[in-house]
């Protein structure tokens, strides 16, 4: 169950309740938000009945929440989440779209892209300094170097960094750069990593597993929110399916199932989803129809030389396409692409 406390209390208010929880043998958890204190109580349901802090005055409200996702869950918050990373906004009318090459690989690349990706309207910029890559022989990205150029970037155009971080030890580091963590695909449920950022302030983006459930991809993002940490944007990148002629199939059922049962913001990755260069406007358009709060595209000066990813990243006037062209859809949905300035083709 949760309970919320009434504005204004503080931690001394919540820790009677705490010790109530904890001496029934229930997990108590702690989570403070911006503007209210909320506690949880995990266990045994009729435990939980026999709690009784209805009476207790510094409790405004008790939420039974049956689901085992539940502080992602719209029974525990019905109106949506506005996430908001260094001024961009995830989950409002407008729709965020993030680009960058997919690893950072030097000064020139990452510079040139962004400025590319933000004079064609994207209002994020992405780019991984650490790569996990499937094969160890493959390029593993340049690490600490790489967040150094991305932090160079941010100051030449101005966009704010959304970049992976693979493990809990490097927390302080990538979060001393970033604007917002990327926990990817392969790492969706290393607990230790999603507890590591929900320890922290910084707003994550949470990769769908490529073989992850809707309910595992909430279990995940609750073990974040859980932690205190409560911007959370999930993102739809693919999942395996059969082998075919894309890399992943792009699920995008997805994106309304996870609108209708949780409150967090949902994006979507047409560029992993797909991997074919040609399908990422199309399929970028069907996400924006779809109800995505925001994308994430590859974008490289020069796709083929690039050291991951080259087949599916678009160049830059690719991606001005795209924007048009998504631009368009979401009108005809009732959002807009949020961004200061989008190049009509
Ligand atoms: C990436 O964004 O470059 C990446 C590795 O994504 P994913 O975790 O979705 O494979
Ligand atoms: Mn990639």
């Amino acid at each position: 169950m949760i309970i919320i406390l009434k504005k204004g209390c503080s931690e001394a208010d919540a820790a009677p309740i705490l010790e109530s929880i904890k001496e029934k043998g229930l997990e108590p958890l702690y989570m403070p938000g911006e503007e209210k204190i909320v506690l949880g109580a995990i266990g045994d349901e009729r435990v939980l009945a026999s709690l009784q802090l209805e009476a207790v005055d510094t409790v405004e409200r008790i939420v039974p929440i049956l689901k085992p996702h539940k502080l992602s869950n719209r029974e525990f918050q019905n109106e949506s989440s506005e996430i908001e990373v260094a001024g961009v906004v995830f989950g409002g009318k407008q729709v965020p779209v993030i680009a960058g090459p997919c690893s950072v690989e030097s000064e020139e690349q990452i510079v040139t892209t962004a400025r590319a990706v933000k004079k064609a309207g994207a209002v994020m910029l992405r780019g991984g300094a650490y790569k996990p890559r499937t094969s160890p022989y493959a390029f593993q990205g340049l690490e600490k170097e790489g967040l150094a150029l991305l932090d160079l970037a941010r100051k030449e155009t101005g966009l704010p960094i959304v970049t992976e971080i693979i493990s809990e030890h490097d927390i302080d580091h990538v979060g001393a750069v970033t604007d917002m963590f990327q926990i990817g695909a392969r790492n969706m449920q290393n607990f230790r990593l999603l507890k590591a950022v929900g320890n922290t302030k910084i707003p994550v983006m949470l990769k769908r597993g490529p073989a992850a459930s809707m309910a595992e991809l909430l279990l995940a993002a609750e073990y974040i929110l859980s932690k205190g940490n409560s911007k959370v944007v999930l993102c739809e990148r693919g999942i395996k399916s059969f082998f075919g002629d894309t890399r992943n199939t792009f699920d995008l059922s997805i994106i309304p199932l996870l609108k209708k049962e949780t409150h967090l913001p949902v994006i979507a990755d047409p560029s992993h989803a797909t991997g074919v260069r040609d399908l990422i406007m199309p399929m970028s358009r069907a996400a924006i129809a779809a109800g995505a709060d925001g994308l994430v595209i590859e974008v490289h000066p020069e796709p083929s030389k690039a050291l991951s990813d080259g087949f599916q990243q678009l160049t830059p006037d690719q991606f001005e396409d795209l924007m048009s062209a998504v631009d368009r859809v979401a009108h005809a949905v009732d959002r807009e692409i949020s961004a200061p300035q989008i190049a009509k083709k």
